[in-house]
């Protein structure tokens, strides 16, 4: 890795040399950072199952291809991801996925390599943002050979950081047949002479031994040999922990399948093993009927993110044989912490106070929505994630008031709506329509109100800034009718104001 170089200088480089030509993305913490990397062709999808099936598309037709999301994202996208592998692709493709650990600007922390023995697929996790190329070489390269997508995760900042451990690879064999590029093959139509299960039978027959293999001689792994009762077995961010103690040391960067016959030797050369990975435990889980194995499982080491001095304090009470004490009580704002409430200047303050008058149940979106939840105004009761409020709202039984932003309802959101319509449910959808998505960045939504006419033609709008009693009177009268409403809501963010 050059000097002074980000992550996000890595990415742009290795997408350049390995001539991806399809590169397409939705935003959010932490890949936002990683997007201008993408160069002046990305494409900015409306959501993640979408990013993936025009992905799909590119590589059936021979280009290779990257759609870049955030954990969460994967969710969505897992749909036509676990159909890929059977199935089969063209040339490669590559989920980058950017893990929020903490987490930081997400509602929910997951481990996304889970994703790996779920749908069948290569898992790939560079310790570093200096290994971030040498992963997308591999995983390009390994797509190409075995016909499926791979995956590429992280843990670590695109816009900066340090380039993780320095470590030497643990297989040295000089190959590097995992690097052969298959050539930008388009889609093979025999696979239609299989039927569904011959399909799979195929994909494990041809693949899975191909995958192991190229886990095993991965330039991922890395290794610090050395005798001793204690070693440590790492990955991601926590690799640069550890890498910092004086201690034998096995990197694991091929998440799956796992080096399992590298980190047979490496288990069986030390007594004990402490693991320390991020967010969840998906290595210590697999070691676990192994005696001596230490972690987040057995309370030496915290869930979720690490702090530096976690992996050193764990390796001290592995030596104490003390029991490690009990885990950190739930984290609150009221303990001096930070929390995103509605800017004091959101023009979209009254009609949050306007429906907190309403005394109905009210579902919120992973829009700026969510910064209602706490006082002032405490107007959102429930959030289950990006585009989810109208269905949740539909749900409440009586009529109730989804609140979704226009990036939200463009997202996923507009399935809820289309659902509420076609089967008569109780909602008042308020849709906040500035133009923008707040939360990610400022990126440019487009205008989807002539599709909303057709869906909902006896919409209303609102023009903000308006007052608190005028706005509840609209949604007061909007919520006393039967079926769906919709009240638009057009307001101009002043963090994101085009005029400014
Ligand atoms: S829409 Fe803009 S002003 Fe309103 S809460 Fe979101 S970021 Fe703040």
């Amino acid at each position: 890795m050059k000097k002074g170089w980000t992550a996000a200088d890595e990415l742009r480089g290795a997408l350049a040399d390995l001539e991806v030509s399809l590169r397409i993305y939705v935003p959010g913490y932490p890949i936002t950072d990683a997007v201008p990397a993408l160069g002046e062709e990305a494409q900015m999808a409306t959501n993640e199952k979408v990013a993936m099936e025009v992905a799909l598309g590119a590589s059936a037709a021979g280009r290779r291809s990257m759609v870049l999301v955030k954990h969460l994202g994967v969710n969505l996208l897992s749909d036509p991801l676990s159909i890929a592998p059977s199935h089969s692709i063209g040339s490669g493709l590559v989920v980058l996925a950017g893990e929020d650990v903490g987490p930081r600007g997400s509602q929910a922390e997951m481990d996304t390599r889970n994703y790996g023995p779920l749908c069948e697929i290569p898992v790939l996790e560079p310790s570093g943002p200096g290994l971030l190329r040498p992963a997308l070489e591999e995983a390009y390269a390994l797509s190409e050979k075995i016909r499926a997508p791979a995956m590429v995760r992280t843990t670590f900042e695109f816009g900066g950081g340090d380039g993780g451990p320095e470590l030497a690879p643990a297989e040295s064999s000089a190959h590097h047949d995992e690097r052969k590029f298959g050539r930008f093959a388009t889609f093979d139509r025999s696979i239609w002479d299989l039927t569904a299960k011959g399909r799979h039978q195929r994909y494990r027959i041809e693949a899975l031994p191909q995958m192991r293999s190229a886990s095993e001689r991965s330039d991922l792994n890395l290794l610090r040999e050395g005798g001793g009762d204690l070693g440590i077995i790492a990955s991601g961010r926590a690799a640069s922990f550890a890498s910092k103690m004086d201690l034998p040391l096995l990197v694991v960067g091929f998440s799956h399948p796992l080096p399992a016959e590298m980190i047979r030797e490496f288990v069986s050369e030390h007594d004990k093993i402490l693991v320390a990975e991020e967010p969840a435990p998906f290595i210590e889980a697999r070691l676990l009927a192994r005696e001596g194995v230490f972690g987040k499982l057995t309370g030496h080491l915290p869930w979720g993110k690490m702090e530096e001095g976690d992996v050193e304090r764990a390796a001290e009470l592995i030596a104490s044989g003390k029991k490690p004490g009990p885990a950190a009580p739930p984290q609150r704002f009221d303990e001096g912490l930070a929390s995103k409430t509605v800017c004091d200047d959101c023009p979209y303050l009254p009609l949050y106070e306007a429906v907190a008058d309403l005394s109905v149940p009210v579902a919120g979106d992973a829009g700026c929505s969510i910064r209602a939840v706490r006082a002032p105004p405490a107007a959102v009761d429930v959030v289950y994630g990006l585009g989810s409020s109208v269905a949740v709202a539909s749900g409440f039984g009586e009529k109730g008031v989804a609140i979704i932003g226009d990036y939200a309802l463009a997202h996923s959101g507009l399935l809820g709506l289309i659902d509420a319509v076609i089967n008569k449910r109780e909602v008042l959808v308020v849709l906040l329509k500035n133009g923008v998505a707040a939360m990610t960045g400022g990126q440019t939504v487009p205008d989807i109100t002539p599709i909303l006419e057709r869906i909902v033609p006896d919409l209303r709008t609102i023009d903000l800034p308006a007052r608190r009693d005028e706005i509840g009177e609209v949604l007061a009268q909007e919520l006393a009718k039967a079926g769906v409403s919709l009240v638009v809501a057009r307001g101009v963010c002043p963090r994101y104001d085009p005029a400014a």
